[in-house]
């Protein structure tokens, strides 16, 4: 390991920093030298900030908490209702990672070492790791994209910091241990996520005076940014075929990325050209569309609403629901945009495209 300082003196300013810049988030206990007073919170809270922002996650925590006040309230819940209180956040898995994990608590009470929480389903060994530190005080150093950033900046790491990790999760320790675990990994992360972002303000950073990176110029290249694949783009008809009352939607998968949640059926606009309709259809509407952008791909989407008169014998996977349960059911982001808009009057429909489209890979 390279002669680092210690942790307890070069991260001590970070404490009182924190004291002053901290927000008052729902899931953040008052008192940070205590245990926190609902570890579930802090699952909850750690599971929905994996990949999304904290502001987009405050109302889905908030409501999760009064559907699903406790471990055994979510471990009995019915999956239709767990997807629907997840639906808009993305990557399901972690919903269904969180049931499980909540009825193994309900079960067996909390484990009791970085280990046990470990071998929760969906705990990865930072979300481990950030339990352990903001739920019960342990000294488990949780390192993230932010914690990663900061540290290969504060001690000038060359490379890959995530290839230091157990160097680093050895030097941090000592800090928790100093300052309080819950305490310094929020910091840790407040400061990551807030200060020492991939463009820097250290002028505004509690650790300027001593930062490696910073105060050898080297903040542009450390830590050096991973090149990302150009994500792959499409273009897809969204369609909500409506007849006699009913939306023809495909059923959830039991596995995969999308498991859980109800989907609109969608076709790819450069490989179904218009082909005529098993029916005429009595309308048609087209709206504005829009780019749903995922890790790895880009859709450019073209929602429309069909109506028939008469519905038809769907092809496999494909379900007609009573429109009254639509609002019930699980859906993605993209998909319950489409909802949306069937719900919005003063949406101003386009001009479709020719009637005389698609559809009939929708039948049987
Ligand atoms: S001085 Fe700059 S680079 Fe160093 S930790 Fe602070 S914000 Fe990050």
């Amino acid at each position: 390991m390279m002669p680092w300082p210690s942790s307890p003196e070069l991260l001590a300013p970070l404490s009182p920093w924190f004291e002053r810049v901290r927000r008052d988030l729902p899931w953040r206990a008052v008192d940070l030298d205590a245990p926190h007073p609902d570890p579930y919170a802090v699952l909850v809270s750690e599971l929905m900030l994996q990949q999304t922002q904290v502001a987009t996650v405050i109302p889905y925590f908030t409501r999760w908490l009064d559907e699903f006040p406790d471990p055994q309230a979510l471990a009995e819940a019915d999956e239709d209702r767990v997807h629907k209180a997840w639906a808009g956040l993305g990557y399901y898995r972690r919903a269904r990672f969180l049931k499980a994990a909540a009825g193994c608590v309900a079960a067996e009470g909390w484990p009791g070492d970085l280990e046990g929480l470990a071998d929760l389903p969906g705990l990865g060994p930072y979300t481990a790791a950030a339990l352990g530190a903001i739920a019960f005080q342990w000294p488990t150093p949780a390192l993230d994209g932010n914690a990663f950033r900061v540290l290969a900046r504060l001690l000038l790491v060359e490379g890959d910091p995530k290839a230091r990790a157990a160097d680093l999760r050895t030097w941090l320790a000592p800090a928790l241990a100093a300052h309080g675990s819950s305490r310094m990994t929020q910091a840790l992360m407040e400061l990551g996520a807030t200060v020492c972002t991939p463009t820097p303000a250290c002028n505004a950073c509690p650790l300027s005076d001593r930062c490696a990176a910073h105060l050898a110029g080297q903040t542009g290249v450390i830590p050096p940014v991973a090149k990302r694949a150009k994500p792959k783009d499409s273009h897809l008809w969204l369609v909500a075929l409506e007849a006699e009352g009913h939306f023809l939607l495909h059923a959830p998968a039991a596995k995969g990325l999308l498991a859980g949640l109800w989907r609109w059926p969608t076709f790819e606009v450069a490989r179904h050209p218009p082909q005529p309709m098993p029916q005429s259809p009595q309308s048609m509407t087209a709206w504005h569309g829009w780019t749903q952008v995922y890790t790895h791909r880009r859709e450019a989407v073209s929602p429309l609403h069909i109506l028939l008169e008469a519905r038809f014998c769907p092809a496999g996977g494909l379900r007609w629901v009573p429109r009254g349960e639509l609002a019930g059911l699980p859906l993605g982001k993209r998909d319950q945009r489409l909802c949306n808009l069937l719900e919005t009057p003063e949406q101003i429909p386009l001009e479709g495209p020719d009637p005389k489209m698609l559809l009939t890979a929708l039948s049987k």
